[in-house]
C-alpha cells in the first residue's frame, strides 16, 4: 500500500485529502505543522508527499526543496494562490505536480494515482530485471535459482535446477540422456547417464500433479526428454 504524508496546517482541507486517499486505498499520514512535517519527509519512507506552501514553522518551498535533496519522491504542491505556482516554477525546487485551493479532492486522487504509477514504472526501469522463464504454470528466477509451481515456491537441488532450466529454456527439443548429462554435470564427473532419469523423477515430483502422466517433462522412449511447451 502506497503511504503519503500530508503537510497541511488547514485541518479540515488535510482531512478531506485524507478521507478522499484513504478511500482510494492509500495509506495517508497528516502533520499541520511544517517542522515536523519536514522531519518526517526526511527520516521516514513515504511514497509520495502533498505539501501545502504556507505553513507555520517551515514553509512547503522549503520542505520541497529539503526533500528534493535526499529524494526522488513524488511531491505535489498546494497553494493558496494561482501566483504561488510560477513561484514554485520559477525556483526549480523540483516538484512534480501543483494545485491551487480549492481543488477537487476526485482531482486530487488522480494526480496522486498518477504520480505514484510514473514513479513506480521509473523506480522498476532502473532496477536490474532478473533472468525469468515462464512456461505455463511454471516460473524460474534464473538469477534468484527460485521455481514456482502454480504460484507454490518448491526447492530444487543445484543439479535439478540446471537441468529443470536447461529443459524449459529449450521447449519442444529433445534430448538424449547423454546430452542432458554432458550439459549438465562436467565431462570430468563420476557418474552415468542413470543419474539424469534418477534427476528427472525427483523433478517429476515437484512438478508434475501426476508423476505418469507428465505435463511438463516428457519421456520419449528410446530418445530422451522434451519439456512440453
Ligand atoms: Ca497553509
Amino acid at each position: 500500500m502506497s503511504r503519503i504524508l500530508i503537510v497541511e496546517d488547514e485541518i479540515d482541507i488535510a482531512d478531506l485529502e485524507k478521507d478522499y486517499l484513504e478511500l482510494s486505498g492509500f495509506d495517508v499520514e497528516i502533520e499541520n505543522d511544517g517542522e515536523k512535517g519536514l522531519e518526517r519527509a526526511l527520516k521516514e519512507e513515504f511514497d509520495l508527499f502533498i505539501l501545502d506552501l504556507m505553513l507555520p514553522g517551515v514553509d512547503g518551498f522549503e520542505i520541497c526543496r529539503q526533500i528534493r535533496e535526499q529524494k526522488n519522491t513524488p511531491i505535489l504542491m498546494v497553494s493558496a494562490k494561482k501566483d504561488d505556482i510560477d513561484k514554485i516554477r520559477g525556483l526549480g525546487l523540483g516538484a512534480d505536480d501543483y494545485v491551487t485551493k480549492p481543488f477537487s479532492p476526485s482531482e486530487l486522487v488522480a494526480r496522486v494515482k498518477a504520480h505514484l504509477a510514473r514513479y513506480e514504472r521509473l523506480i522498476s526501469s532502473n532496477m536490474p530485471q532478473n533472468d525469468m522463464v515462464e512456461i505455463r504454470g511454471i516460473k524460474i528466477d534464473k538469477t534468484a535459482r527460485r521455481v514456482w509451481v502454480n504460484g507454490e515456491e518448491k526447492q530444487f537441488t543445484t543439479k535439478e535446477f540446471d537441468l529443470l532450466t536447461f529443459l524449459a529454456e529449450h521447449p519442444n527439443h529433445v534430448f538424449t540422456k547423454e546430452e542432458l548429462f554432458r550439459e549438465i554435470w562436467d565431462m570430468e564427473s563420476i557418474g552415468d547417464i542413470a543419474t539424469v532419469t534418477v534427476h528427472i523423477k525427483k523433478i517429476r515430483e515437484k512438478i508434475e500433479m501426476n508423476t505418469n502422466k507428465p505435463q511438463y517433462i516428457e519421456t520419449i522412449w528410446g530418445v530422451g526428454y522434451r519439456f512440453k511447451l
